[in-house]
């Protein structure tokens, strides 16, 4: 099942990025007492007892150009948008403002359920204060405060029961997920276009509808896939679909819905700092990855052009080094047809299961070719390995002592994984444990 979104809305120093470091769990990102800080992280996945979800901090979505109210309207949009559920932010100790009413009105135009919290209220004194919020018209306002923790609990208590029926978004087994992300402009949507052969994936868009994902499934060879839609794709000319906050954002939650990611480039352009940012967060998350350069109908050429790109995408991104690399172009349809089967390869290797027999075979191979150096006087030994998942293949290995696995042998060994087993385009892990 899909875990649910929600966004936190409100105009800016009502506490939004306090509340989601509280709910996070972690406070990395700075709070200051100043409006409009900039915030290091504006999406991460959260839970509430049994309940996952992600959370959205609109504030964090930075509209720098435009005036304070488009700003706040602008964010209330993307709330509307990307969640779920919407906690709409106010603060207590300034009682309802033009802002907050500014707010509301974008709220009033979404069926999505909205949760309305007052912060701010430090303590039981002064909940008196939450009272001029019904005249809002979300209902009841839940009294709490960022800063010491406090009625969080019965707020996420009631974003949880608004959240979509469990199952309603079911993951089918026998369906390959994925999606295309990469900065705006790089040919995404015409890439889908592209592969489905007709502009199936443009819908048009009624203003006021709800506005969930837009995925595309379809079969190929046998194989069912899903495109999860992504920023860019549904060119609904939306002011801020080509705002960076956003387009990350778009790709977070895409890559999470996804058993393969294609990092799209612009062959034409060349490799910037935002691809490498997009392309951290798919292999954070564990995804199988394949790169794929779009426009190369564009680009200049000789005999050498693709491989100096392919030598400048494994310089860019070191650590995925086991992504394969595709040459297309959406406008031509030139080789657009190739990616289907690394797809499909990439998501076969993501899920792939070593029998145990096997895999110790491998180990005490590569072991018995390139023993552990040894540290102060010790060596390190491997007794055995076992996998204990897929997506991606993850492996134990038991050893006598885990601090003697040096990061280069464990490379070494995860090389022969890779050997034994061509696990192109997935990441695979290697966990160091001592026999108990
Ligand atoms: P944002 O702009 O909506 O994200 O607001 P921030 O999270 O940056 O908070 C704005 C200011 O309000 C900061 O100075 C916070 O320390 C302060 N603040 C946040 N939550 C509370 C709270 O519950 N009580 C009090 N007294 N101050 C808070
Ligand atoms: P997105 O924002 O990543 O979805 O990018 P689009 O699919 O909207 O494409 C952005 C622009 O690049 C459009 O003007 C496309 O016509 C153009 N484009 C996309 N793919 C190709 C391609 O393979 N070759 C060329 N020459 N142009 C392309």
């Amino acid at each position: 099942m899909t875990k649910p979104t929600v966004a936190i809305v409100g105009r800016p120093n009502v506490g939004k990025s306090t509340i989601f470091n509280r709910i996070v769990g972690e406070r990395i990102s700075i709070v200051e007492d100043v409006a409009g800080v900039t915030r290091d992280r504006i999406y991460s996945s959260a839970d509430w007892l049994s309940h996952e979800f992600n959370l959205i901090d609109t504030g964090g979505i930075d509209i720098s150009n435009e005036p304070f109210l488009e700003q706040i309207r602008l964010q209330a949009e993307i709330a509307i948008d990307e969640a779920d559920v919407i906690i709409f932010l106010t603060n207590g100790r300034e009682g309802v403002t033009d802002a907050d009413e500014q707010v509301a009105k974008i709220l009033y135009k979404t069926n999505k359920p909205i949760v309305l919290a007052v912060n701010k209220v430090d303590n039981p004194d002064m909940r008196d204060m939450i009272y001029d919020f019904y005249a809002l018209g979300f209902g009841d306002p839940f009294p709490i405060s960022g800063s010491h923790g406090l009625g969080l609990g019965d707020l996420l208590d009631k974003v949880a029961e608004s959240f979509p029926l469990e199952g309603a978004e079911e993951i089918e087994e026998d369906v390959i997920r994925f999606s295309l992300i990469g900065r705006p402009n790089v040919g995404k949507s015409s890439l889908v276009n592209a592969f489905l052969g007709e502009d199936r994936v443009i819908v048009s868009d009624v203003a006021g509808t709800t506005t969930d994902a837009i995925d595309t499934s379809y079969e190929y060879e046998g194989q069912k896939y899903k495109i999860i839609d992504t920023a860019g794709m549904r060119k609904k000319g939306k002011v801020y679909e080509n705002m960076e906050k956003y387009s990350v954002l778009r790709a977070l939650k895409a890559i999470d819905r996804s058993d393969v990611v294609l990092i799209v480039l612009n062959g034409e352009e060349g490799i910037r700092e935002m691809d490498k940012r997009i392309a951290g967060f798919a292999e954070d998350a564990g995804k199988g990855v394949m790169f794929v350069v779009n426009k190369w109908d564009a680009v200049e050429k000789d005999d050498k052009t693709m491989k100096k790109f392919t030598t400048d995408i494994r310089e860019s991104f070191l650590f995925l080094d086991y992504a394969p690399v595709a040459f297309v172009s959406a406008k031509t349809k030139q080789r657009v047809n190739t990616l289907f089967e690394k797809v499909k390869l990439i998501s076969d290797n993501h899920a792939f299961r070593i029998q145990s027999s096997v895999l110790n075979e491998v180990v005490e191979d590569a072991v018995a070719r390139n023993p552990a150096p040894t540290s102060k006087g010790k060596r390190l030994r491997i007794y055995y390995a076992t996998q204990v998942a897929v997506k991606p293949p993850t492996f134990v290995v038991f050893v006598n002592e885990p601090e003697l696995m040096h990061f280069s042998y464990e490379r070494f060994l995860q090389n022969r994984l890779r050997e034994s087993f061509g696990f192109e385009g997935t990441p695979i892990r290697l966990i160091t444990r001592a026999r108990s």
